[in-house]
C-alpha cells in the first residue's frame, strides 16, 4: 500500500467523541517509548505525524489519523509509565479499555514491544485482555537495528516461546525499524489485506 495522504483528525480521551465514520481503524498501543510515534512516522513516511515524546507518559489521548481517506491509523497512549499516579493509571484503564470494547470498527491492534526485551508482565496482562476480550491483534517488535540478525532470531524465538506458556497460538508478528526503515511494506501490507474497504 503506498500512503498518499495522512491527515491529523482529532485527539481526545472519550471513545465516545472518536470520529463517526465508520472506517475501518488500526490502533497501536504499547509502553511508552517502546517507539510507538516513530514506527507510525515511519510507516506513513512523514517526519513528525505522531510526536515523538521525550516526555514519556504525557501523550494521554486518543490519536486519529485518517490515512489515504479510507482507513483511521489510532495512536493510543503508552502504558506502563513508572510514575504516573494510580489514579491516574485508573482512568487511564477506563479509557482505553472502552476504546477497545467499544470501538466496533477496529479491524487490529498492534501490540508494540521492543526486541531487545524479555516478556513484561503489563505487555502479558495487556496481551491476556486482548484475548479475553477477542480483540484482534499482532505484535510489532521495534528497534531491530539495535540486535544482530541471528539475536534478532534468538529474541523472537525465545519471546514466541514464552507467550506459548499462556497461548495456544501465537498471534502474528512483524519485525520492525524505524530508523532503518525495516518491517515497513510487511505491516501495510498486512494493514492493506485486511481493510477491505
Ligand atoms: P514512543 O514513546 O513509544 O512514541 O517512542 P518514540 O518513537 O518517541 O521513541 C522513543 C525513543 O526510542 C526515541 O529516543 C527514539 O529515537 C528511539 N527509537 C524509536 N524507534 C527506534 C528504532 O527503530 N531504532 C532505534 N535505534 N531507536 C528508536
Amino acid at each position: 500500500m503506498k500512503i498518499k495522504s495522512a491527515e491529523f483528525i482529532i485527539s481526545n480521551s472519550d471513545v465516545g467523541k472518536c470520529p463517526t465514520q465508520s472506517l475501518p481503524e488500526y490502533a497501536f498501543i504499547g509502553r511508552s517509548n517502546v517507539g510507538k510515534s516513530s514506527l507510525i512516522n515511519m510507516l506513513t513516511s512523514r517526519k513528525s505525524l505522531a510526536k515523538t515524546s521525550g516526555r514519556p507518559g504525557k501523550t494521554q489521548l486518543i490519536n486519529h489519523f485518517l490515512i489515504n481517506k479510507n482507513w483511521f491509523l489510532v495512536d493510543l497512549p503508552g502504558y506502563g509509565y513508572a510514575r504516573v499516579s494510580k489514579s491516574s493509571k485508573k482512568k487511564f484503564q477506563k479509557f482505553i479499555t472502552n476504546y477497545f470494547e467499544q470501538r466496533k470498527q477496529l479491524v487490529s491492534a498492534f501490540v508494540l514491544i521492543d526486541i531487545r526485551h524479555k516478556p513484561q508482565p503489563v505487555d502479558l496482562e495487556f496481551m491476556q485482555y486482548l484475548g479475553e476480550k477477542e480483540i484482534p491483534f499482532s505484535i510489532i517488535f521495534t528497534k531491530a537495528d539495535k540486535l544482530k540478525p541471528k539475536a534478532i532470531e534468538k529474541h523472537v524465538e525465545d519471546y514466541c516461546n514464552n507467550l506459548l506458556q499462556y497461548w495456544e497460538e501465537l498471534p502474528l508478528h512483524f519485525i520492525t525499524s524505524s530508523s532503518k526503515t525495516i518491517g515497513k511494506d510487511e505491516v501495510l501490507e498486512f494493514i492493506s489485506d485486511t481493510n477491505d474497504e
